[in-house]
């Protein structure tokens, strides 16, 4: 059923697993752009990583409800991960508008995924429907990501906004590392998560 809001939040990205940067930037993009929701969609069969093994959608999707439970202004969404085929933003996006329609919508993920998008399908297309926050860790350089957007036409580099997250500093992969070598994973995520990490045994 289509909903009204005026500005609406998508937290997309991997999320394998969820942590404390990503919760973090995604409550500063909250605040500063003043959304009145965040969806988080973590990426069904995401195209440009065929060639490295992802956890299960279902538990990735799992770990996103787990995490954003205790915040009211978040959600999640499971389009990406029920969508047969390569998970495409554009997609995503079309769908999320149907959904929201008239919401003026930002899409939040990593800069260093924002570098890529180029060669993101119907790029244009899809700047023309979103804005991008493009969160990145401390010592990121920021001009890297204004020159590696040259190739895109100046009214589209305006869409995308670059915000700096100091909670970055954790990653998914450090996580992932921690939990093969058996080091503690403790306080880098919520809880909830890191339970169903140990239960499941994901990331052994
Ligand atoms: P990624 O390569 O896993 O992540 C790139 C970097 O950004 C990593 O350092 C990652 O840190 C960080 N990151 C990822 N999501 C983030 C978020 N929401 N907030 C802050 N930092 C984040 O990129 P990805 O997660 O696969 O892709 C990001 C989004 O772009 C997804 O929604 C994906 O579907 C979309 N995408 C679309 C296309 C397309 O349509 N063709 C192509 C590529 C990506 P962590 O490892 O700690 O998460």
């Amino acid at each position: 059923m289509a909903q009204t809001l005026k500005r609406l939040g998508i937290m997309g990205g991997t999320f394998d697993p969820i942590h404390y940067g990503h919760l973090v930037a995604a409550e500063g993009a909250r605040h500063a752009f003043q959304l009145e929701k965040v969806i988080f969609i973590p990426a069904g069969r995401p195209p440009h990583k065929t060639g490295r093994k992802i956890s299960d959608p279902h538990h990735r999707w799992i770990m996103t409800e787990l995490a954003v439970a205790s915040n009211p202004y978040f959600d999640t969404s499971s389009i990406e991960v029920e969508r047969p085929g390569y998970s495409y933003t554009i997609d995503t996006v079309r769908e999320v508008r149907n959904l929201y329609p008239g919401a003026e919508i930002f899409f939040i993920t990593g800069a260093d995924a924002v570098l890529e998008i180029l060669n993101w399908k119907n790029v244009n297309e899809l700047l023309e429907m979103c804005w991008f926050i493009a969160a990145t860790r401390p010592g990121y350089p920021l001009g890297n990501l204004k020159r590696r957007l040259a190739g895109i036409s100046p009214e589209y580099v305006k869409r995308i906004i670059p915000m700096e997250v100091p909670a970055l500093a954790i990653s998914s992969t450090e996580i992932r590392a921690r939990v093969q070598e058996g080091r503690p994973i403790k306080y880098l995520l919520p809880e909830p998560v890191e339970a169903y990490i140990l239960n499941r045994g994901l990331y052994k």
